[in-house]
């Protein structure tokens, strides 16, 4: 055999082991090798589960979808290539074979809105916003408007408004209108939505699922009834994640409880500190007595696990202070995203928010003087530290 050949074919593809690796490898395989053609044919005929092409399938990310089928108590899921993509996917999903309209919290992400008026928006797909804290205007509108979904946040940024899931899923339930949750803030250590009567899960793995801020990735799970569509749609538009994220995911998974206890811990302590704090004027945290979703709250979550992310406001700041506060924090990382092992810090005003009209960053209750802090694993008193010497 010349040098050519042997380079394309030594030593690969040998079958597997009979022992079994304590970590699920990276398979970076495009396409598999079956044992005849009678058995390829069963498995694109979906008679026999089998890996025929990393577009239907993949191992590694199997064994992530596995994993987070199970945290979140779900039917099935899909590992996609970010949480938009996963949003994206999700949503056209549910509206497969229901009316083209999305019924969509007005306390959302920035970029999911975008999402919905930018990119499905100009498809035919029709986007009613609605205050997701008020099922009576939930009700209201879905008589309304018979939305296909209703898509909702667990915890909402930056405000951390939390919504009533289970009063939310009855009334689409009865409409047979899809429940979609975003739980990227509350993660499933928190609330699982599935388990309150949400269809269908959406998570940034992004962020504290991954944890680390080294890959990218979002997660979809669903019920029964939703899993194969998600699944048969995905095999055509390709959504997927590429496995090395779906590894380090799964890695970072696997103490995410863990840091999310500490995040939850180290952001209650902040929260307390910045309320005696006078350059501070509103802290925004869900162990808050007077938080406008108390009841829910206590419903909801866990005792003690309130989440990971604190906001609040500069007393008497315009943009000029916030940006100086800014600038003098040092160990505070200063970068978009949230739920890495770092704490991270973002001016919702000038990033997350940029774009949201006025008029709907007042009815959010999002003021230009807001900060927003994922607070991370870190030694909390080192955090203090670098906001105290900030803030002046
Ligand atoms: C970051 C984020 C997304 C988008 O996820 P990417 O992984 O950045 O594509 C969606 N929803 C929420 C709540 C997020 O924080």
């Amino acid at each position: 055999m010349k040098i050519q050949t042997t380079a394309i074919h030594a030593g690969d593809r040998k079958p597997a082991q009979s022992q079994i690796p304590v970590s699920t490898p990276v398979h970076f395989a495009a396409s598999w090798i079956c044992a005849d053609q009678a058995e390829q044919d069963r498995i694109f005929a979906h008679e026999q589960h089998g890996f025929a092409y990393s577009r239907y399938a993949n191992p590694t990310n199997q064994a992530l979808e596995e994993l987070i089928t199970a945290l979140e108590n779900g039917y099935g899921a899909l590992a996609c290539a970010s949480g938009m993509v996963a949003l994206q996917h999700a949503i056209l999903s549910a509206l497969l074979e229901r009316p083209k309209k999305v019924l969509c919290a007005r306390d959302i992400y920035g970029a999911t809105l975008k999402l919905l008026y930018d990119v499905l928006g100009p498809f035919g797909i029709e986007t009613i916003l609605v205050d997701a804290n008020n099922p009576a205007e939930v009700a209201q509108a879905i008589a309304a408007h018979q939305p296909g979904a209703l898509l909702i946040e667990t915890i909402s940024n930056p405000t951390l408004r939390v919504a009533d899931i289970p009063a939310l899923a009855q009334l689409c339930r009865a409409a047979q209108v899809a429940l979609l949750v975003d739980n990227t803030f509350a993660t499933p250590l928190l609330v699982r939505p599935m388990d309150l009567g949400a269809h269908i899960v959406i998570h940034s793995s992004t962020k504290y699922l991954g944890g680390h801020g080294d890959a990218m990735g979002g997660l979809i799970v669903s019920d029964e009834a939703h899993f194969e569509t998600i699944r048969r749609l995905s095999r055509i538009a390709g959504p997927i994640l590429g496995p090395m994220e779906c590894f380090l995911t799964m890695r970072g998974i696997k103490t995410f409880p863990l840091r999310m206890e500490r995040h939850c811990q180290n952001a209650r302590a902040l929260a307390a500190w910045l309320r005696t704090h006078p350059g501070v004027e509103r802290v925004f945290y869900t162990d808050d007595p007077n938080h406008p979703d108390r009841a829910i709250i206590d419903r909801l979550l866990p005792a003690d696990l309130y989440g990971g992310m604190v906001s609040f406001e500069l007393k008497g700041a315009r943009k000029p202070e916030v940006f100086a506060f800014l600038d003098r924090l040092k160990l505070c990382v200063k970068a978009t995203s949230l739920g890495d092992v770092h704490t991270l810090v973002l001016y919702p005003w000038i990033a997350s928010h940029r774009d949201v009209p006025l008029e709907q960053k007042a009815t959010m209750d999002l003021r230009e003087n807001l900060v927003r802090f994922s607070v991370g694993i870190e030694a909390v008193e080192d955090i203090i530290d670098d906001i105290r010497q900030a803030l002046g």
